[in-house]
């Protein structure tokens, strides 16, 4: 077998299993949560992580073109050598003065936040726990730390199991890691942060919350799940989250104290070696901060999409048969995922939905646990209560078409 017969073995199974990704491309973007997928016809999408509907403010596009003007295009260098702007700076104050901390770090991406940041704080003794159902990336971050430092030291427990987490703390040395998602990127759940908190000050460990979906949507002003469960630096000394999600623009960060900050800057090596984020990204995720922080009215109009959609799709549940072999998770932020279990049938639900004008997520295994691909619908703040409703009597009606009935019981 050649080279590029090995590849295609590798893909015909990864289609065999209906595991095979393709993508959307997104031709043009009509108005406001309208957007020409493939050519076709408009779909509202429900499937971004813009939870705000940042991306396409206009505040936020001007604070863009005007950096753009100033500064060009790209960094042009790593922040270490002539890549931090003012515009970075200014960023990391105003992200250090929401999250309560004394400093921020700017990192290109959520992904290198959580590799630099766990590769630099792990040590050679020190465990690091992790639920299970924590960010591929977070998972990525632990398996090099730990390879690096030749030990089998990376443990996951099971997903917000306290009485599991508790027991392995027992038997970690002192400044351990504990990891875990703020609010959980495919079950949409907020970690038991306080509880959390509490096991990390009785056996010195050291807390890291990755609030990528929290931070914008959740808390007072927009801070992120940490500071809405009432917990302090002291309860997470080490807090990250990303720009690309609620904040609509690009980039991720870590805040906390100073020594933490300037440890990763000596020590994170995808802080070190990788080029800054442009400066008129920068700018925008500034004026995205201000927005987030100063109206009320963004996260109250995602909040309110919320309970519109659990509430009808609570009644379906209740009253449709064939609503009865899906299953819903109790969430209450802006991800809800409705899991069907088989992938072949995720995939075509999502398939008749996308022809009916909605785009939702498909998501099946690895990134999910195998049985349980699901629709992964994301809300916005730039929905209207109209498209949330028709979205979900297209769901209905593709749940009639594709769900088989279920199997009647007469005989007993
Ligand atoms: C999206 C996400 C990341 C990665 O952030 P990027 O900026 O997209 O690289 C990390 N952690 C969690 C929980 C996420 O959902």
């Amino acid at each position: 077998m050649n080279f590029e017969q090995h590849l295609q073995s590798r893909l015909a199974q990864q289609k065999a299993a209906n595991w095979y990704r393709q993508r959307n491309t997104i031709a043009h973007q009509t108005s406001l949560g309208q957007q020409l997928v493939d050519h076709t016809m408009p779909v509202v999408n429900f499937c971004s992580n813009d939870y705000l509907g940042l991306s396409v403010h206009p505040k936020v596009k001007a604070a863009a073109g005007q950096a753009l003007h100033e500064f060009g295009v790209g960094s042009g260098a790593s922040h270490l050598v002539s890549g931090h702007s003012h515009y970075h700076h200014t960023l990391e104050q105003a992200l250090a003065q929401m999250t309560g901390r004394a400093r921020a770090l700017l990192l290109s991406t959520g992904y290198m936040a959580n590799v630099g940041l766990i590769t630099a704080l792990a040590g050679k003794t020190q465990h690091i726990l992790c639920d299970k159902l924590n960010h591929a990336s977070i998972i990525d971050a632990c398996q090099l730390a730990a390879a690096k430092n030749g030990v089998k030291q990376f443990i996951r427990y099971r997903h917000c199991d306290l009485a599991h987490l508790e027991q392995l703390l027992q038997k970690a040395p002192p400044h351990s890691l504990v990891v875990s998602d703020g609010v959980f990127s495919m079950d949409g759940n907020c970690a038991p942060l306080g509880s959390i908190a509490a096991l990390c000050q009785k056996y010195h460990a050291v807390f890291v919350v990755d609030d990528a979906h929290g931070f914008g949507c959740l808390g007072d002003q927009g801070a992120g799940s940490v500071q809405a469960a009432g917990l302090s630096e002291r309860d997470v000394p080490v807090y990250m989250g990303t720009l690309g999600k609620a904040v609509g623009g690009f980039g991720a960060f870590i805040a906390g104290s100073e020594a933490l900050i300037e440890t990763l800057i000596q020590f994170a090596r995808p802080y070190i070696y990788t080029t800054a984020l442009p400066p008129a990204v920068a700018a925008a995720n500034l004026q995205s901060l201000q927005l987030i922080a100063h109206s009320k009215t963004l996260r109250a109009a995602l909040n309110s999409n919320i309970a519109i959609f659990t509430t009808r799709i609570a009644a379906h549940c209740q009253h449709s048969a064939h609503w009865q072999q899906v299953t819903l998770l109790p969430s209450q932020t802006a991800i809800q995922p409705i899991i069907l279990g088989c992938e072949k049938t995720t995939m075509s639900v999502a398939q008749s939905l996308m022809d009916a004008g909605f785009w939702v997520g498909a998501i099946r295994p690895p990134t999910v646990p195998k049985g349980t691909a699901r629709l992964r619908i994301t809300l916005s703040a730039s929905h209207s209560a109209s498209q949330i409703e028709a979205l979900i009597a297209a769901l209905d009606h593709a749940l009639v078409q594709t769900m088989t009935p279920p199997a009647s019981h007469n005989d007993e």
